[in-house]
């Protein structure tokens, strides 16, 4: 450890981890209990930050999700229409082909907007809740030249029905499953359309089969997610959340005090309604963060419980949102001076909250150790992320890293980095 993180500050994270999973029940993204958790650790941070604030925002959180079994029902369309299309150039001939495309179409553009993209595609269909972000800041002693703002999300996840049962084993085949299916019955119905719109004989019937076939995806995919479950979200993220908030309550109690360097916490609400709270946020005060030309960097930290799989995060968003390279660096030099090494993570199926960071132009990277059990003791958003799965070791070290990390930023800013950067294009 660099910086002396004592017993007593490991277990006042566990011991703050574990009161809001014992507390607050049910954290679900837009929920009542989400809302008293956010109160109850803005509370918290008033003990040692110097200003805390709490915003309420709309969202509609069962549109991340949600659009699952909605995709899915369109699919099932998309094969009873093709097979009701008589094709006999009838007008229900042609409505029945152009909605057969259509309807998949739909259910296409929705997995690859919500899901893959993380925007709110077809959020409006969704009914509307309130959910509400934290921030709190420790303020230098001189003017604020620069900032860095560590943080973590408070709402936990409906529980992943197929990572419960078998892990990445069962849930990979069920979404490639699912979303080839959804590709497969719009194309079928897209090139019998584009071919005339002809009756179903000889390649059409076998096409039309093959897709009664993909019946299992179909439903399998409907039940992705199992709403009767909300998982305690220990791990994933009040982890994150405590370390955090760690970060200025061991400034506030060693008495260091920066001269220029704003240190800042965000607890994000509704992350796992794909990245509401922390989208809200950075829209709102993306302005006023980067006013006077302050230097503001956000590092977000994801699940931090495996020390193995420690890694510093520059892509998220299933790839198609790219964070900022040098505050990786800066990640990774912290890293290297805690003796731990933090690999860039590859291509993943997933985003961080430094992705609704980086969508507004606001400089950011992600820090996760998620941690990938072997079978058949699922961990990942599952009824296993409790208390009893917190990894103290690790929660320390990400807690050592992020101060070193703040060191370092309060030291050299981002002036170096960004050259190193610049010279090696
Ligand atoms: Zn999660």
């Amino acid at each position: 450890m660099k910086h002396n993180i004592s017993e007593e500050l490991v277990q006042y994270m566990i011991g703050g981890i574990t009161e809001v999973c014992n507390r607050f029940k049910n954290r679900a993204a837009g929920t009542q209990s989400e809302r008293d958790a956010q109160a109850h650790l803005k509370a918290e941070l008033e003990g040692y930050a110097d200003e805390v604030i709490m915003e309420d925002f709309d969202e509609h959180p069962a549109a991340f999700m949600g659009f699952i079994p909605v995709a899915a029902l369109l699919a099932a369309a998309g094969i009873t229409l093709y097979w009701l299309n008589p094709g006999d150039g009838g007008t229900f001939s042609w409505i029945a082909g152009i909605a057969g495309v259509a309807l998949p179409l739909f259910a296409a553009l929705m997995f690859l907007f919500e899901f893959l993209m993380y925007r709110d595609f077809v959020d409006f269909l969704f009914p509307k809740r309130v959910s509400r972000n934290v921030y709190a800041t420790y303020k230098p002693s001189g003017e604020v030249k620069q900032r860095i703002i560590f943080g973590g999300h408070t709402d936990a996840v409906h529980e992943w029905r197929y990572q419960w049962l078998g892990g990445v084993f069962a849930l990979s085949p069920v979404i490639f499953g699912g979303v080839l299916t959804i590709f497969y019955i719009l194309g079928i119905n897209a090139a019998r359309l584009i071919s005339g719109n002809l009756a179903i004989e000889g390649a059409w019937k076998v096409l039309g089969w093959i897709a009664i076939c993909t019946t299992p995806f179909i439903i399998a995919i409907m039940l992705f997610v199992n709403y009767k479950i909300i998982v305690d979200g220990a791990s994933d993220n009040l982890s994150a959340d405590f370390i955090s908030m760690a970060v200025i309550k061991k400034l506030h109690d060693s008495g260091v005090r920066y001269e220029h360097t704003e240190i800042g916490c965000l607890l994000s609400g509704s992350e796992e309604a794909g990245l509401r709270g922390a989208k809200a946020f950075a829209k709102k005060h993306k302005d006023d963060l980067t006013a006077d030309g302050v230097e503001t960097v956000f590092i977000s930290l994801d699940t931090m419980t495996d020390v193995d799989q420690m890694m510093t995060y520059t892509r998220g968003c299933t790839g198609t949102v790219k964070d900022d390279d040098a505050v990786g660096d800066l990640l990774q030099e912290a890293g290297k001076n805690c003796g731990k090494e933090l690999p860039i993570a590859g291509w993943y199926p997933g985003a961080v909250d430094a992705e609704a960071f980086s969508m507004y132009g606001l400089r950011s990277c992600g820090f996760c150790a998620l941690r990938h059990d072997p079978p058949p003791k699922y961990f990942y958003h599952t009824r296993n992320d409790d208390p009893a799965h917190l990894n103290p070791e690790c929660i320390a070290l990400s807690l050592d890293i992020c101060l070193e990390a703040a060191e370092i930023f309060n030291a050299k800013g981002m002036a170096p980095f960004d050259a190193a950067r610049k010279s090696k294009r």
